[in-house]
Protein backbone atom coordinates (compact mmCIF):
# COMPACT_ATOMS: atom_id res chain seq x y z
CA UNK A 1 0.00 0.00 0.00
CA UNK A 2 3.02 2.87 0.77
CA UNK A 3 4.00 1.99 -2.67
CA UNK A 4 0.77 2.65 -4.35
CA UNK A 5 0.72 5.59 -1.39
CA UNK A 6 3.72 6.42 -3.25
CA UNK A 7 2.77 6.41 -6.91
CA UNK A 8 -0.45 8.52 -6.18
CA UNK A 9 2.23 11.51 -5.01
CA UNK A 10 3.93 11.15 -8.14
CA UNK A 11 0.71 11.06 -10.39
CA UNK A 12 -0.37 13.86 -8.34
CA UNK A 13 2.88 15.86 -9.13
CA UNK A 14 4.56 14.77 -11.77
CA UNK A 15 2.31 13.31 -14.10
CA UNK A 16 0.67 15.82 -16.84
CA UNK A 17 -2.34 16.56 -16.49
CA UNK A 18 -4.80 15.69 -19.54
CA UNK A 19 -7.95 17.42 -20.36
CA UNK A 20 -11.10 16.16 -22.38
CA UNK A 21 -10.10 17.65 -25.51
CA UNK A 22 -6.57 16.46 -24.63
CA UNK A 23 -5.20 13.72 -27.48
CA UNK A 24 -3.50 10.86 -27.33
CA UNK A 25 -2.54 7.45 -30.12
CA UNK A 26 -3.73 4.24 -28.78
CA UNK A 27 -5.76 1.29 -29.58
CA UNK A 28 -5.80 -2.55 -28.23
CA UNK A 29 -6.99 -5.32 -30.11
CA UNK A 30 -6.38 -8.99 -30.32
CA UNK A 31 -4.01 -8.77 -33.06
CA UNK A 32 -1.57 -6.79 -30.20
CA UNK A 33 1.46 -8.88 -29.76
CA UNK A 34 1.18 -8.20 -26.45
CA UNK A 35 -2.56 -9.37 -26.26
CA UNK A 36 -3.77 -10.35 -22.38
CA UNK A 37 -0.18 -9.54 -21.16
CA UNK A 38 -1.84 -6.77 -19.09
CA UNK A 39 -4.50 -8.99 -17.63
CA UNK A 40 -2.14 -10.26 -15.15
CA UNK A 41 -0.13 -9.81 -11.59
CA UNK A 42 -1.85 -5.66 -11.58
CA UNK A 43 -3.49 -3.82 -8.80
CA UNK A 44 -6.79 -3.54 -9.92
CA UNK A 45 -8.85 -1.65 -7.32
CA UNK A 46 -12.78 -2.08 -7.52
CA UNK A 47 -15.26 0.14 -7.07
CA UNK A 48 -18.72 -0.59 -5.45
CA UNK A 49 -20.15 -0.13 -9.09
CA UNK A 50 -17.27 -2.64 -10.21
CA UNK A 51 -18.45 -5.47 -7.72
CA UNK A 52 -22.55 -4.27 -8.69
CA UNK A 53 -21.76 -5.16 -12.55
CA UNK A 54 -19.44 -8.60 -12.03
CA UNK A 55 -22.25 -10.04 -9.55
CA UNK A 56 -24.64 -9.63 -12.47
CA UNK A 57 -22.45 -10.17 -14.75
CA UNK A 58 -21.93 -13.74 -13.25
CA UNK A 59 -25.30 -14.19 -12.02
CA UNK A 60 -23.78 -14.64 -7.91
CA UNK A 61 -24.09 -12.83 -4.94
CA UNK A 62 -22.24 -9.74 -3.90
CA UNK A 63 -20.89 -12.07 -1.09
CA UNK A 64 -19.87 -14.20 -3.71
CA UNK A 65 -18.17 -12.39 -5.60
CA UNK A 66 -16.46 -10.43 -2.58
CA UNK A 67 -15.17 -14.03 -1.16
CA UNK A 68 -13.90 -15.52 -4.52
CA UNK A 69 -12.75 -12.48 -6.60
CA UNK A 70 -11.51 -9.88 -4.24
CA UNK A 71 -9.20 -9.37 -1.49
CA UNK A 72 -9.60 -6.31 0.95
CA UNK A 73 -5.68 -5.93 2.05
CA UNK A 74 -5.56 -4.91 5.48
CA UNK A 75 -3.31 -1.45 6.42
CA UNK A 76 -3.27 0.67 9.10
CA UNK A 77 -3.16 3.90 7.31
CA UNK A 78 -6.05 3.06 5.29
CA UNK A 79 -9.04 4.98 6.54
CA UNK A 80 -11.65 2.79 5.06
CA UNK A 81 -11.39 -0.48 3.51
CA UNK A 82 -10.27 -0.64 -0.06
CA UNK A 83 -11.63 -3.99 -1.92
CA UNK A 84 -9.01 -5.38 -4.71
CA UNK A 85 -9.35 -7.84 -7.69
CA UNK A 86 -7.71 -11.18 -6.47
CA UNK A 87 -5.29 -12.65 -8.87
CA UNK A 88 -4.55 -16.66 -9.82
CA UNK A 89 -2.32 -18.51 -7.88
CA UNK A 90 -0.34 -19.29 -10.46
CA UNK A 91 3.26 -18.19 -12.18
CA UNK A 92 1.12 -15.32 -14.36
CA UNK A 93 -0.30 -13.80 -11.44
CA UNK A 94 -3.50 -14.14 -13.82
CA UNK A 95 -6.55 -12.29 -13.42
CA UNK A 96 -9.51 -14.89 -12.77
CA UNK A 97 -11.87 -13.30 -16.25
CA UNK A 98 -8.98 -13.58 -18.67
CA UNK A 99 -8.67 -16.35 -20.85
CA UNK A 100 -7.18 -17.04 -24.65
CA UNK A 101 -9.56 -14.95 -26.47
CA UNK A 102 -9.30 -12.04 -23.68
CA UNK A 103 -11.72 -10.69 -21.05
CA UNK A 104 -14.45 -13.16 -19.85
CA UNK A 105 -16.55 -10.08 -18.47
CA UNK A 106 -15.71 -7.69 -21.35
CA UNK A 107 -18.94 -5.73 -21.15
CA UNK A 108 -19.12 -4.97 -17.34
CA UNK A 109 -15.08 -4.83 -16.96
CA UNK A 110 -14.20 -3.19 -13.80
CA UNK A 111 -13.34 0.88 -14.26
CA UNK A 112 -9.85 0.38 -14.26
CA UNK A 113 -9.54 -2.23 -17.12
CA UNK A 114 -12.10 0.57 -18.90
CA UNK A 115 -10.19 3.46 -18.63
CA UNK A 116 -6.39 2.12 -19.63
CA UNK A 117 -3.91 3.87 -20.83
CA UNK A 118 -6.01 6.62 -18.80
CA UNK A 119 -5.95 7.02 -15.46
CA UNK A 120 -8.04 10.27 -13.33
CA UNK A 121 -6.85 11.65 -10.03
CA UNK A 122 -8.58 13.66 -7.41
CA UNK A 123 -6.36 15.46 -5.37
CA UNK A 124 -6.95 16.54 -2.53
CA UNK A 125 -7.93 20.13 -0.69
CA UNK A 126 -4.78 22.50 -1.61
CA UNK A 127 -3.87 25.91 -0.38
CA UNK A 128 -5.26 27.12 -3.57
CA UNK A 129 -8.33 25.57 -3.01
CA UNK A 130 -9.76 22.50 -4.11
CA UNK A 131 -8.25 21.41 -7.51
CA UNK A 132 -10.11 19.64 -9.94
CA UNK A 133 -9.86 16.43 -10.77
CA UNK A 134 -7.25 15.12 -13.86
CA UNK A 135 -6.53 12.70 -16.51
CA UNK A 136 -3.23 11.76 -17.17
CA UNK A 137 -1.79 8.54 -19.45
CA UNK A 138 0.21 5.26 -17.88
CA UNK A 139 2.24 4.35 -19.82
CA UNK A 140 3.62 0.60 -19.32
CA UNK A 141 6.57 -0.58 -20.93
CA UNK A 142 5.03 -4.30 -21.80
CA UNK A 143 2.00 -2.17 -23.66
CA UNK A 144 2.21 -1.84 -27.28
CA UNK A 145 -1.03 -0.23 -28.01
CA UNK A 146 0.82 3.18 -27.81
CA UNK A 147 2.54 1.81 -31.29
CA UNK A 148 -0.64 1.79 -33.16
CA UNK A 149 -2.09 4.74 -35.35
CA UNK A 150 -5.36 5.55 -33.97
CA UNK A 151 -5.45 9.51 -32.66
CA UNK A 152 -8.67 10.24 -30.19
CA UNK A 153 -9.14 12.71 -27.23
CA UNK A 154 -9.94 12.20 -23.60
CA UNK A 155 -13.46 12.29 -24.02
CA UNK A 156 -13.80 9.96 -26.98
CA UNK A 157 -11.93 7.82 -25.07
CA UNK A 158 -14.68 7.90 -22.24
CA UNK A 159 -17.33 7.39 -24.69
CA UNK A 160 -15.87 4.29 -26.53
CA UNK A 161 -15.52 2.47 -23.09
CA UNK A 162 -18.48 3.07 -21.93
CA UNK A 163 -17.32 5.11 -18.65
CA UNK A 164 -19.72 7.96 -17.97
CA UNK A 165 -21.94 5.71 -16.25
CA UNK A 166 -19.17 4.27 -14.38
CA UNK A 167 -17.93 7.80 -12.91
CA UNK A 168 -21.66 8.83 -12.73
CA UNK A 169 -22.03 6.73 -9.77
CA UNK A 170 -17.90 6.98 -8.98
CA UNK A 171 -18.82 11.08 -8.37
CA UNK A 172 -21.17 9.83 -5.85
CA UNK A 173 -18.82 7.51 -3.96
CA UNK A 174 -16.22 9.97 -4.25
CA UNK A 175 -17.96 12.56 -2.15
CA UNK A 176 -17.67 10.26 0.88
CA UNK A 177 -14.35 9.06 0.37
CA UNK A 178 -13.28 12.64 -0.01
CA UNK A 179 -15.08 13.91 2.64
CA UNK A 180 -13.63 16.19 5.13
CA UNK A 181 -14.02 13.61 7.67
CA UNK A 182 -11.08 11.87 5.99
CA UNK A 183 -9.25 14.72 4.58
CA UNK A 184 -9.02 16.29 8.11
CA UNK A 185 -7.52 12.70 9.64
CA UNK A 186 -10.46 10.57 10.66
CA UNK A 187 -10.36 7.28 10.82
CA UNK A 188 -13.64 4.91 10.94
CA UNK A 189 -14.04 2.18 14.51
CA UNK A 190 -14.46 -0.92 13.70
CA UNK A 191 -17.87 -1.11 13.67
CA UNK A 192 -18.39 1.62 10.95
CA UNK A 193 -15.93 0.09 8.70
CA UNK A 194 -18.73 -3.15 8.45
CA UNK A 195 -21.27 -0.94 8.26
CA UNK A 196 -19.76 0.82 5.42
CA UNK A 197 -18.19 -2.35 3.66
CA UNK A 198 -21.92 -3.93 4.05
CA UNK A 199 -23.15 -0.63 2.45
CA UNK A 200 -20.95 -0.06 -0.31
CA UNK A 201 -19.99 -3.72 -1.65
CA UNK A 202 -22.23 -5.91 -0.01
CA UNK A 203 -25.16 -4.81 -1.23
CA UNK A 204 -27.36 -7.98 -1.31
CA UNK A 205 -26.19 -8.51 2.17
CA UNK A 206 -27.39 -5.00 2.67
CA UNK A 207 -30.96 -5.13 0.82
CA UNK A 208 -31.80 -8.28 3.78
CA UNK A 209 -30.31 -6.27 6.30
CA UNK A 210 -32.84 -3.36 5.55
CA UNK A 211 -35.46 -5.50 5.24
CA UNK A 212 -34.83 -8.31 8.03
CA UNK A 213 -33.96 -5.67 10.48
CA UNK A 214 -36.14 -3.22 12.35
CA UNK A 215 -34.16 -0.35 10.11
CA UNK A 216 -37.48 1.00 8.74
CA UNK A 217 -39.35 1.49 12.00
CA UNK A 218 -36.20 3.59 12.86
CA UNK A 219 -35.47 5.41 10.02
CA UNK A 220 -38.16 7.27 7.88
CA UNK A 221 -38.43 5.59 4.78
CA UNK A 222 -41.59 6.20 2.56
CA UNK A 223 -43.32 3.21 0.64
CA UNK A 224 -42.21 4.07 -2.99
CA UNK A 225 -38.63 4.53 -2.28
CA UNK A 226 -39.02 1.22 -0.33
CA UNK A 227 -40.44 -0.40 -3.40
CA UNK A 228 -37.32 0.77 -5.07
CA UNK A 229 -34.81 -0.54 -2.88
CA UNK A 230 -36.08 -4.03 -3.57
CA UNK A 231 -35.57 -4.09 -7.05
CA UNK A 232 -33.64 -1.43 -8.56
CA UNK A 233 -29.28 -1.56 -7.28
CA UNK A 234 -28.22 1.51 -8.19
CA UNK A 235 -30.81 3.07 -6.33
CA UNK A 236 -29.58 0.90 -3.06
CA UNK A 237 -26.18 1.70 -3.28
CA UNK A 238 -26.92 5.41 -3.28
CA UNK A 239 -29.46 5.07 -0.54
CA UNK A 240 -26.54 3.17 0.98
CA UNK A 241 -24.36 6.01 0.69
CA UNK A 242 -26.80 8.37 1.73
CA UNK A 243 -27.18 6.42 5.03
CA UNK A 244 -23.45 6.44 5.70
CA UNK A 245 -23.25 9.93 5.83
CA UNK A 246 -25.96 10.38 8.18
CA UNK A 247 -24.72 7.80 10.62
CA UNK A 248 -21.04 9.04 9.98
CA UNK A 249 -20.75 12.45 9.90
CA UNK A 250 -23.71 13.27 11.10
CA UNK A 251 -25.45 14.69 7.70
CA UNK A 252 -29.34 15.15 7.54
CA UNK A 253 -29.34 12.87 4.77
CA UNK A 254 -31.81 10.83 6.36
CA UNK A 255 -34.72 11.31 9.07
CA UNK A 256 -35.19 9.60 12.19
CA UNK A 257 -38.63 7.99 12.51
CA UNK A 258 -40.61 10.62 14.71
CA UNK A 259 -41.76 7.89 17.22
CA UNK A 260 -38.48 6.80 17.99
CA UNK A 261 -36.75 10.60 17.90
CA UNK A 262 -39.84 11.04 20.93
CA UNK A 263 -39.15 8.31 22.69
CA UNK A 264 -35.44 8.26 22.41
CA UNK A 265 -36.20 12.33 24.12
CA UNK A 266 -37.78 11.20 26.74
CA UNK A 267 -35.26 8.33 27.65
CA UNK A 268 -32.51 11.11 27.47
CA UNK A 269 -34.64 13.51 29.70
CA UNK A 270 -35.22 10.43 32.60
CA UNK A 271 -31.45 10.07 32.43
CA UNK A 272 -31.24 14.31 33.07
CA UNK A 273 -29.38 14.19 29.85
CA UNK A 274 -31.67 16.26 28.53
CA UNK A 275 -32.58 19.73 30.47
CA UNK A 276 -35.42 21.94 29.29
CA UNK A 277 -34.85 25.77 29.20
CA UNK A 278 -36.79 26.11 32.62
CA UNK A 279 -35.13 23.85 34.38
CA UNK A 280 -31.23 25.77 34.18
S1 LIG B 1 -11.20 -7.92 -15.66
FE1 LIG B 1 -10.84 -8.32 -17.82
S2 LIG B 1 -9.73 -6.53 -18.57
FE2 LIG B 1 -9.61 -6.50 -16.33
S3 LIG B 1 -7.70 -7.53 -15.82
FE3 LIG B 1 -9.32 -9.09 -15.79
S4 LIG B 1 -9.35 -9.97 -17.83
FE4 LIG B 1 -8.20 -8.05 -17.96
S1 LIG C 1 -0.79 -4.34 -22.90
FE1 LIG C 1 -1.90 -2.61 -23.87
S2 LIG C 1 -2.25 -3.16 -25.99
FE2 LIG C 1 -1.58 -5.02 -24.89
S3 LIG C 1 -3.51 -6.00 -24.36
FE3 LIG C 1 -2.97 -4.72 -22.62
S4 LIG C 1 -3.94 -2.74 -23.01
FE4 LIG C 1 -4.01 -3.89 -24.91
Amino acid sequence: MKEIEKLKQTILEEYPRLSEDSTFCFKCHPGVSCFNDCCGDVNIFLTPYDILRLRTKLGVTTEEVLSKYTISPFDENLKYPVVMLKMEDNAKKSCPFVSEKGCGVYEDRPWACRMYPLGMASPKDSDKGKEKDFFFLLKEDVCKGFDEKRELNVSEWLEDQGINEYNEMGEYFKEFTLHDFFLKGGNLPPEKIEMFFMACYNLDTFRKFLFGSSFFTKIEVDEETKAKLKEDDVALMKFGLDWLRFAIFGEDTMKINKDVATSKEQELRAKGEIKDKTDE
